[in-house]
């Protein structure tokens, strides 16, 4: 039995929270320059290579790359044999997230509840999604997910008969709802299955996987592909100026449901696509 204790965690989260807002992933970066090569409008390269620049600049300085520094949500896989001494998870990320935020000189965007809109202060509470696993070691994938783009997230349960025709026509329905409000070019999270709140989840979940890794089955690697061919040819382009980027990316989990059902859920993430891992 492995034991992590509750400080380790706290100061692990905090720099989670400082890193993830001022270091975008390679993973992202990299797509912004396939991009910027790619894309044909001069607006849209003006566009990303202003967020080369801007991702540039943060990283530099160590300033948050967007005045929206995000909602922290976590997916924890947490090994059956790993215990946590001193206190407990949820109490260690969340001291975490307000020691990192509050050192990092990050926004608090979170409110007590939405009657009273008053701020926490700290960017807490976190979200915080567990997995139990096999083993004893403990993950924790975080990312600091804008409000915009989670704003023009949306959900639907389609009819079986609507096929895949239907889901795809729903998915590049909410992408041209969102237009520029979401902040693209996006990432694309999509969860197919499930039911009505675990197909939210398979979206969100999505998310945390990096820019470029395509999905282990070949029939939703695919349809990430479609997808994100489909996606760009609606020529919102780089922070809805127009152009061939609206999204950089199109994440798919797929899983299952009940005969009458066809869950699917659209979780935006904009180009400030924040992630980061650690395993203790
Ligand atoms: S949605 Fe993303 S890019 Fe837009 S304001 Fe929020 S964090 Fe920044």
């Amino acid at each position: 039995m492995k034991e992590i204790h509750y400080q380790a965690i706290v100061e692990e989260v905090s720099e989670m929270c400082k890193r993830a807002n001022y270091d975008l992933g390679d993973d992202v970066y990299t797509a912004f320059k396939k991009a910027l090569s790619a894309e044909k409008s001069e607006t849209g390269k003006e566009v990303l290579t202003q967020l080369i620049d801007n991702a540039d600049i943060a990283k530099a300085e160590r300033v948050p790359m967007c005045q929206d520094t995000g909602t922290a949500v976590f997916i924890v896989e947490l090994g059956q044999d790993c215990h946590i001494t001193g206190g407990s998870l949820i109490d260690a990320i969340n001291e975490g997230v307000s020691k990192g935020y509050g050192e990092g000189y990050l926004r608090g965007s979170m409110i007590y509840n939405p009657l009273n809109r008053k701020n926490t202060g700290n960017n807490t509470p976190a979200i915080v999604h567990i997995e139990l696993v096999e083993g004893d070691e403990l993950t924790l994938h975080m990312t600091a997910k804008g409000g915009g783009a989670e704003n023009m997230s949306a959900m639907k349960m389609l009819k079986p008969s609507d096929g895949m025709e239907g889901v795809k026509d729903y998915i590049l329905s909410i992408v041209k709802v969102a237009g520029p409000n979401a902040c693209p070019p996006l990432v694309v999270g999509i969860g197919i299955g499930g039911n009505f709140e675990r197909c939210t989840y398979l979206a969100k979940k999505s998310l945390f996987r990096s820019v470029g890794e395509r999905n282990e089955d070949s029939a939703v690697a695919e349809l990430e592909e479609e997808l994100l061919n489909e996606i760009n040819r609606l020529g919102i382009g780089p922070q809805g100026m127009g152009g061939s980027t609206t999204a950089l990316d199109v994440k798919v989990e797929v899983e299952s449901c009940h005969i009458a059902a066809l869950p699917v859920a659209v979780n935006l993430n904009c180009h400030a696509s924040r992630h980061q891992t650690t395993t203790f």
